[in-house]
């Protein structure tokens, strides 16, 4: 990595950034980014997915009263908070993954910081016109038009940002539903409280602090900085082309007597174009966000000039060394860190899926009752308690029939149950539900063990034959002597 320009006052006020609108390759890629991102957070709420019967319609729900999570055909349980842990492990490592081969793009593209900055700065620039009328107007201070755009950008900001706040909460209850709610005041109070703190935070940050959260707030260009490398592109100056700077005449006066002049004409228009009002020219910063737009400003300028595009562009500390010695540019997006992380992605990926693919729809948790641990019986028999809790993720009701192994002579007994004939005990769980009941294991006098022993308590499901169990331990009364 080249070295970071920091010379300069340690607390400078803050200088207004009035970004200029700019047209080019990567504007259009921001645009249709945002678009999609911006289409998929405020819609997705109200896409239906159906379920069957007494389950939720709402393809992304997250149910915290009935504690679930609901994703198109996958159905998360609180125990199986595993999967978002694999998430997690792959959200990062795609984030590494980008970080290796083309630096910050997330922060230039896909950050949400990023998308509803851009958002504002167009609704700003739609009321009050381009760099030059907004810096001349806040220059000229308050006049009548300008208070009136001024009021008039902040209402469309702030109406953005509560259906940014709005649409968040539409994940958590059934959208179409919660919509009724809210407009007859109706919702409960958690949605508009949180409506409220969202509408807050997004009109603040995507509106006023903007560039300060991506500079000062972040820890990602922290963490970023010390995870790239010399191979990974960058928005880059190209200095070997652009110096020395001068105008467009001397330039061409140099070139025809075949001396040295650079391309850049010193015209501003990258640091015009860019959101945190950054000079690529000065190198990689901290506060470039690497969103490209200086790339198509200049290339603009280039055009116009009649020289080649890619003065800045895309590319890598390794090739500016190599073109400053004459060197031809060389790319290897495919080296150990980028395997590593395409191997980890695809490993962590691979268990989700297996383990989604052949998850259980039922599961049974054992927890050992702890006062009293045993109960010795009139006939000398000896027992213990248990909390059991059936688990049933599936669309229908099952019957479980409740057994142990592990100890000779041992059967179950719940209190309020009534045994099959057979002696079976047998607990019906309803879909999508879990069921918790207290259940004795019983051991007749002549069959006690001496000493505590492993045992395993398993719940069939009478339908399929399918086996959910977990291990406890059973406790005998302790014996003179031991
Ligand atoms: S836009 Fe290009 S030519 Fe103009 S100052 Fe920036 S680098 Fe130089
Ligand atoms: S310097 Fe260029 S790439 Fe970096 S934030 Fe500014 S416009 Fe975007």
């Amino acid at each position: 990595m080249k070295e970071t320009n920091i010379e300069g006052p340690l607390y400078a006020p803050r200088t207004k950034v009035y970004p200029q609108a700019v047209h080019g390759r990567f504007r259009r890629i921001k645009w249709t980014l945002l678009i999609v991102t911006l289409s998929i957070y405020y819609l997705l709420p109200f896409v239906r997915w159906d379920r069957g019967p007494g389950l939720p319609g709402q393809a992304v729900l997250l149910d915290l009263p009935h504690r679930r999570f609901y994703f198109f055909f996958i159905e998360l349980w609180p125990q199986e908070v595993y999967y978002f842990t694999g998430l997690l492990i792959i959200a990062a490592m795609v984030l590494f993954l980008m970080n290796a081969l083309a630096g910050r793009i997330w922060c230039g593209y896909l950050c949400p910081q990023t998308v509803w900055t851009d958002l504002f700065y167009a609704v700003e620039r739609w009321v009050e016109g381009d760099r030059r009328e907004r810096m001349l107007k806040d220059k000229q201070g308050l006049t009548f038009t300008h208070v009136r755009q001024i009021v008039t950008k902040n209402v469309l900001w702030i109406l953005i940002a509560w259906w940014t706040g709005g649409a968040w909460v539409l994940y958590f209850a059934d959208a179409p539903t919660l919509v009724k709610e809210l407009l007859t005041f109706q919702a409960p109070m958690v949605a508009y409280v949180w409506i409220g703190i969202l509408t807050a935070t997004t009109y603040l940050f995507a509106g006023h602090a903007r560039e300060q959260v991506c500079i000062y707030m972040c820890p990602w260009p922290r963490i970023q900085a010390a995870l790239t490398d010399e191979w990974a592109l960058n928005v880059t100056y190209r200095k070997d082309r652009g110096e020395p700077r001068m105008s467009v005449k001397k330039a061409e006066q140099l070139r025809q007597h075949d001396q040295a002049a650079g391309d850049c004409i010193d015209c501003h228009q990258c640091i015009n174009v860019c959101p945190t009002g950054v000079d690529i020219r000065d190198g990689i910063q901290l506060g470039c966000i690497q969103c490209g737009l200086c790339i198509d400003a200049c290339d603009s300028v280039m055009q116009q000039v009649g020289r080649p595009a890619g003065l800045i562009a895309y590319d890598t500390d390794i090739n500016a060394e190599r073109r400053l010695a004459g060197k031809p540019p060389v790319f290897r997006p495919i080296r150990a860190r980028t395997l590593l992380y395409a191997a980890v992605i695809a490993i962590a990926g691979s268990i989700m899926i297996y383990a989604l693919a052949t998850r259980s729809a039922i599961g049974i948790n054992v927890l050992h009752e702890r006062n009293p641990l045993f109960v010795t019986l009139s006939d000398g028999g000896v027992r213990n308690d248990y909390t059991l809790r059936l688990l049933n993720k599936s669309d229908i009701a099952r019957s479980f029939e409740i057994g142990v192994t592990g100890l000779p002579g041992a059967h179950v007994q719940a209190a309020g149950i009534p045994q099959r004939e057979s002696g079976q005990l047998t607990i019906e769980v309803g879909q999508d539900q879990t069921r918790e009941v207290r259940i004795s294991v019983l051991v007749p006098g002549t069959m006690v063990p001496a000493a505590p022993t492993d045992i395993t308590i398993q719940a069939k499901d009478l339908a399929t034959g399918q086996i959910a169990s977990e291990k406890d331990h059973f406790v005998p009364p302790a014996r003179s002597g031991q």
